[in-house]
């Protein structure tokens, strides 16, 4: 039976109740992993968020697509992540979260083609090619999201995005069907993309032939920057907002004189301060306060308007 390890208010039961039917149709005959009312903050890379009403990890494509059907008969929401460009609310989500854990199969199409699967994190990617001297994503180099992930954002830093080795994507459509988009079929932004709605299973890239060496010393240049200028060893999200044009996100926050403002335990770190971190037990109340303080300072400030990169999900 799902129980609500929140105490459901005398006057909600009913509806909890009504949402746990719909769960069990939601989830009938899923032969991966499944659990209930679980806090989502250790699946995140901030180490924040409320639980999910049931996260799911199945087991393989198949289990997906029956999960995607019988979630929209059963009008459940379906939310999937990897974790490291999102903020979870403290009431955490309604609905299912699916986790791609078992989605971590690499594989080689041919001299320069690998397709992963969209559970597989990006510096694994990047540790493959490296493997097979093929060059291409060394930018990925400390990016820690996943390739579905990566995708949806267009993951990238200045040296090159998603979208430059990106040749097609296979996903499950919000009808629960298997399909395949080319990427020239999808509109890429800065930190975006139009995907059609569902979710993203693997990706074939297009990579080129290049000697080991070479890539690895790229590689261990960008991660040493990273390390010279990220705040690395506290949990936090990546960058909070998006770069204006020709511009930093970082340098507006820290010339607004805001690096190392803190609200409870979430601090705009003071080595980058386009990052918040969380440094100890940081709610997601915390992280959005300081959002709106950094917006409101930096309008007041300079006159621009920041854009978040951050996603914000769940239950307000
Ligand atoms: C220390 C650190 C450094 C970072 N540096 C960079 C950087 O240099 N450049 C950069 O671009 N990002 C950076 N990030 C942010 C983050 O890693 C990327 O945005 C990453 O691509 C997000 O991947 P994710 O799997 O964690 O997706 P999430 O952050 O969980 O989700 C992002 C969006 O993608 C959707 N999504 C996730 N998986 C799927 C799927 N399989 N199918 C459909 N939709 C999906 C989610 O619903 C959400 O809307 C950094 C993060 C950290 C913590």
């Amino acid at each position: 039976m799902v129980r609500n390890v929140q105490r459901p208010k005398q006057g909600d039961a009913h509806l909890r109740l009504k949402v746990s039917k719909k769960l069990f149709a939601a989830i009938k005959g899923i032969r991966g992993e499944i659990k209930f009312f679980e806090p989502l903050s250790p699946l995140t890379s901030f180490r924040i968020g409320g639980p999910a009403d049931a996260v799911v990890f199945p087991k393989d494509v198949n289990d997906l697509c029956q999960l995607v059907r019988q979630a929209r008969g059963a009008h459940v929401p379906i939310f999937v992540f990897g974790g490291t460009n999102v903020l979870i609310r403290d009431r955490g989500i309604r609905g299912i979260v699916v986790n791609l854990k078992q989605f971590t199969h690499i594989r080689d199409e041919s001299d320069d083609m690998v397709f992963a699967e969209a559970g597989v994190r990006m510096p694994l990617l990047l540790q493959h090619s490296i493997n097979r001297s093929l060059s291409g994503l060394e930018w990925a180099a400390g990016i820690p999201g996943t390739v579905g992930g990566g995708v949806i954002m267009n993951a990238g830093t200045r040296l090159g995005e998603m979208k430059d080795v990106l040749h097609a994507i296979e996903m499950v459509d919000a009808r629960g069907s298997l399909m395949i988009r080319q990427a020239a079929d999808l509109l890429f932004g800065y930190r975006r993309a139009q995907v059609p709605k569902g979710v993203i299973v693997g990706a074939w890239f297009q990579l080129t032939r290049s000697t080991r060496k070479k890539i690895e010393a790229l590689t261990k240049s960008y991660l040493q920057y990273r390390k010279n200028t990220q705040p690395l060893t506290l949990p936090n999200a990546g960058s909070i907002f998006k770069n204006p044009p020709r511009g930093s996100a970082g340098r507006l926050i820290e010339e607004a004189g805001l690096k190392g403002a803190k609200v409870g335990d979430a601090q705009i770190s003071p080595k980058h301060a386009n990052f918040i971190v969380n440094t100890g037990h940081a709610r997601a109340a915390d992280v959005i306060r300081l959002i709106q303080k950094i917006r409101r300072t930096v309008i007041q400030k300079t006159g621009k308007t920041l854009q978040l990169e951050l996603k914000i999900v769940g239950e307000r």
